[in-house]
C-alpha cells in the first residue's frame, strides 16, 4: 500500500481564512428521482422534470460528460443554472495504482457529509482480462463484519455510500480507463452509439466485491444498480452484475425481488463451528439458513447460478474431506465454486493453502462437476485483491497526530 499523504493544508490562521465555499453537489451517479429533486430545487417546472431528466441521463450515463457545456440539446440558460448549483464531479482521487498484471487500484476519496471529521476514502479496482474487463466496486466505508481473514474486516463501519458514490465509482474507472464511446464527452455528436456493443467494452462486469457488505446499505447499493443497468445509460447487463454478501439472510430474496442481479455467497467453510470464526455472521444466520436462501432465490436455474467463494486458508478449510463435504453441501443447488487463493495482508493471522493442496481440493470440485473453479489472485502487488481492501482514514489520523507530537 502506498503512503497516502493529506492534501489538505493545514489551517494555519485559521481565524482569518474565509470558510471555504461549499463544493457544488454533484449530479453524476444520481439516479431518475435524485435528478428530478435536483432539478426542482433550482425551480424547473414539474412539467418540465421528465423531460430534463431523460436529457441528463443520456449525457451522463450514455455519453459520460464531464460538463454542462457539453449538454447541447438542453439551454443555454439552464445549462448555467445547473453549473452555478452542482457540479459534474466523480469522487476525486487520492491515488491510482497500475500492477504488473494490468490491474488498477484508485483510492478515491468521498465528500466529507455531517460532522464526519475527515473525508472518507474507499478504493475501487479493475481487473483486465482477455474476455472481459471486471470492476470491483465498494458499497460502504469499511464493515461492520469482521470476517477474520479480510482486511476491510479489521476498519470499523466509518459509513454506507450514498447511490452517487457507488455509481460514480463506475463512471470513474470508464473515465480513466477511456471507455466511453468514442466521441464523447468532448465530442458532442449525438449517435446511437452510446450503448457500446459488450466486445467494445473495456468495463464488461461489475462485482459489488469491494469494500463493504452490500446488503447492509440495501437501498442505495439497490439503485445504484439500477442506474448501472437501465438500457438507456451505462446499459450493464444484470447477467453481468454480481452481489458478494457474506450471508445476510433476510436480504438475499428482496436482493432478488428488487435488484434481480448475480448472487455470490462468501461461504468459506462447510461447518458451522469454523464459519462462526471466519464469517463470524454465521452465529446469527447459520450455514442451513443460508443455503435454504439460497435455493429460494429468484430466478435461480441452471442458466442462472450462484456462485460460493471458498476462500483456500491453509490447515484451517482446505483439506480433502471438507472439499467433499462442500460438493455435498451444494447438491442440488445450481452452483458454481470459486476457490479464493487467500491474499495476504499486514498482521493477517492466516497463511495461503500450498499450490498443490489447492489443485488437490480442486480436483474434488472438478470431479462433482464443478469447472475451472480457482480464482488467480489478480494485483497482488498493489494489494488490490480479494479482501485486501481497506482505506487508511484510521491510520493517517495516527499518523497525523505523531506528525504533531513531533512538530513537523
Ligand atoms: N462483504 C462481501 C463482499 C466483499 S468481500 C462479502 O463478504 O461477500 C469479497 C470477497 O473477498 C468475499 O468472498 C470475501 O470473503 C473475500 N475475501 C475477503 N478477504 C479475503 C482475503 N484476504 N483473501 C481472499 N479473499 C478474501
Ligand atoms: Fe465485510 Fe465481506 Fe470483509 Fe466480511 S469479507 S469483513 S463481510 S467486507
Amino acid at each position: 500500500m502506498v503512503l497516502v499523504l493529506d492534501s489538505t493544508p493545514a489551517p494555519e490562521n485559521a481565524a482569518q481564512t474565509a470558510a471555504p465555499a461549499a463544493p457544488r453537489p454533484t449530479l453524476a451517479g444520481l439516479d431518475r428521482a435524485g435528478l428530478s429533486a435536483a432539478l426542482a430545487a433550482i425551480g424547473v417546472p414539474e412539467r418540465q422534470r421528465r423531460m430534463r431528466v431523460g436529457q441528463l441521463w443520456t449525457w451522463l450515463y450514455a455519453h459520460g460528460v464531464t460538463s454542462f457545456d457539453a449538454m447541447t440539446d438542453i439551454s443555454k440558460d439552464l445549462r448555467g443554472q445547473l453549473a452555478a448549483a452542482y457540479s459534474l464531479d466523480r469522487p476525486e482521487i487520492v491515488t491510482e495504482q497500475i500492477s504488473t498484471d494490468g490491474t488498477r487500484k484508485w483510492l478515491l476519496r468521498l465528500p466529507r457529509r455531517g460532522h464526519e471529521a475527515r473525508a472518507p476514502e474507499i478504493e475501487t479496482v479493475y481487473i483486465p482480462e482477455s474476455d472481459r474487463g471486471t470492476l470491483c466496486i465498494s458499497s460502504q466505508v469499511g464493515c461492520t463484519l469482521n470476517c477474520s481473514f479480510c482486511h476491510t474486516g479489521t476498519q470499523r463501519l466509518v459509513r454506507n455510500l450514498e447511490v452517487s458514490e457507488i455509481v460514480g465509482q463506475i463512471l470513474l474507472a470508464r473515465d480513466r480507463i477511456g471507455d466511453w464511446p468514442a466521441g464523447a464527452p468532448d465530442g458532442v455528436e449525438i449517435k446511437d452509439t452510446h450503448l457500446l456493443p459488450s466486445s467494445e467494452r473495456k468495463i464488461t462486469n461489475i462485482v459489488l466485491m469491494g469494500m463493504g457488505e452490500p446488503l447492509y446499505n440495501f437501498e442505495n447499493v439497490r439503485d445504484a444498480m439500477l442506474v448501472a443497468s437501465d438500457s438507456g445509460g451505462l446499459a450493464f447487463s444484470k447477467r453481468r452484475i454480481t452481489l458478494s454478501t457474506s450471508g445476510v439472510v433476510p436480504n438475499i430474496a428482496r436482493w432478488g425481488e428488487e435488484a434481480d442481479t448475480m448472487l455470490a455467497i462468501s461461504l468459506h467453510a462447510t461447518r458451522d463451528d469454523l464459519r462462526d470464526v471466519l464469517v463470524p455472521i454465521n452465529k446469527k444466520y447459520p450455514i442451513a439458513e443460508l443455503l435454504d436462501a439460497c435455493r429460494a432465490y429468484p430466478g435461480l436455474s441452471n442458466a442462472r447460478r450462484i456462485t460460493f467463494e471458498y476462500v483456500m486458508l491453509k490447515g484451517i478449510n482446505d483439506s480433502l474431506a471438507e472439499a467433499r463435504a462442500l460438493v455435498r453441501l451444494l447438491a442440488g443447488i445450481p452452483a458454481k465454486i470459486n476457490l479464493i487463493p487467500f491474499n495476504p495482508w499486514p498482521g493477517s493471522p492466516y497463511e495461503c493453502s500450498d499450490w498443490e493442496q489447492i489443485e488437490r481440493f480442486a480436483e474434488v470440485v472438478n470431479r462433482a462437476g464443478y469447472a475451472s473453479p480457482v480464482r488467480t489472485p489478480r494485483g497482488r502487488d498493489i494489494l488490490a485483491a480479494c479482501g485486501q481492501l481497506k482505506s487508511e482514514s484510521v491510520k493517517l489520523r495516527a499518523s497525523q497526530r505523531t506528525a504533531a507530537a513531533e512538530g513537523l
